[in-house]
């Protein structure tokens, strides 16, 4: 078992557990300190903060996850130790947000089109009034016996080529990290594996601000983390990584506690970040 775990997501989000829940989950499998990254919100962090409280064994670091465009794919950024209540951060957040409902509505439309229509209001009382993301239309497909999983959504419709995609906000990664360092934040590429080329952008990714990169990530096998810790290594990026638990239940999820860096990559990012941590320091 891990103690870390700084990827997570919950239902500010499209992730399924709320804060709290989510808190007690990680609390349960004795975490020690967990980064919630939510997409394009950090809504969810103070309640996420409250439930810590009541358990005295567990860190929050306050994080998000942008995501940005590049030609033909997309680039995750994390960004830990933000200043969340920045008040022009949080109006962009807001603008990326909005974004998100527009985006949403017309995947839906293509769906419809291409005769698998998904109702939108049920769309949008998935998302529960946090960020809506593709997963709220997969569920909302896998609803209506289209698919018998969210995956398969991605397969067939929703993923970054498929018919019923649409475009969101064309943020690029460096505008991301000059977001998340503007606040205090420290920025880490997300998923490295999800990217063709990515070491040939790490130069600029790291001339912007990239202070790290996800290594223990996700279902990743261990032939890649080493692949990943050596390019780290040599760029000299913190080697950082998480469950990137939504709590879809699907099989093969990865699961907080199973997955993350070690309790020393914790250590150097509150020393980077200027914080303390009670709990590991
Ligand atoms: P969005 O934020 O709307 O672009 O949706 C991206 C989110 O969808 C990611 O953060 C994942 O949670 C999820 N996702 C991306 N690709 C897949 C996939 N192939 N299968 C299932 N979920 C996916
Ligand atoms: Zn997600
Ligand atoms: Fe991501
Ligand atoms: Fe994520």
């Amino acid at each position: 078992m891990v103690q870390v775990d700084l990827h997570l997501h919950t239902t500010r989000s499209d992730g399924r557990l709320s804060p709290t829940e989510l808190i007690g989950l990680l609390a349960d499998r004795d975490l020690r300190v967990v980064a919630i990254t939510d997409h394009d919100s950090t809504e969810g962090l103070a309640e996420a903060l409250e439930a810590a409280d009541k358990c005295s064994q567990l860190d929050i670091i306050p994080g998000i996850e942008l995501s940005t465009d590049i030609p033909g794919n997309e680039i995750h950024i994390l960004g830990y130790f933000i200043d969340y209540s920045d008040i022009g951060f949080q109006k962009i957040l807001g603008e990326f947000r909005d974004g998100r409902v527009e985006r949403a509505r017309e995947m839906v439309g293509k769906l419809a089109v291409l005769g698998v229509p998904v109702d939108w209001d049920r769309v949008l009382e998935l998302a529960d009034g946090g960020s809506v993301g593709r997963p709220h239309i997969a569920q909302s497909m896998v609803e209506k016996g289209y698919i018998r999983y969210p995956q398969e959504a991605f397969a067939k419709y929703i993923g970054r080529n498929g018919p019923a995609y649409a475009e969101r906000s064309k943020l690029t990664p460096a505008e991301a990290i000059g977001l998340i360092t503007g606040i205090g934040g420290l920025p880490v590429l997300a998923h490295p594996r999800e990217v063709d080329n990515v070491e040939s952008m790490l130069p600029d990714l790291k001339a912007a601000g990239l202070i790290g990169m996800e290594v223990y990530y996700g279902t990743y096998p261990s032939s890649h983390v080493e692949a990943l810790e050596a390019i780290a290594s040599r760029e000299g990026l913190i080697p950082c990584g998480g469950s990137d638990y939504h709590a879809l239940g699907t099989p093969d999820e990865a699961q907080p506690g199973f997955v993350g860096p070690p309790l020393e990559i914790a250590q150097t990012l509150y020393a980077m970040a200027g914080k303390q941590s009670e709990l590991i320091m």
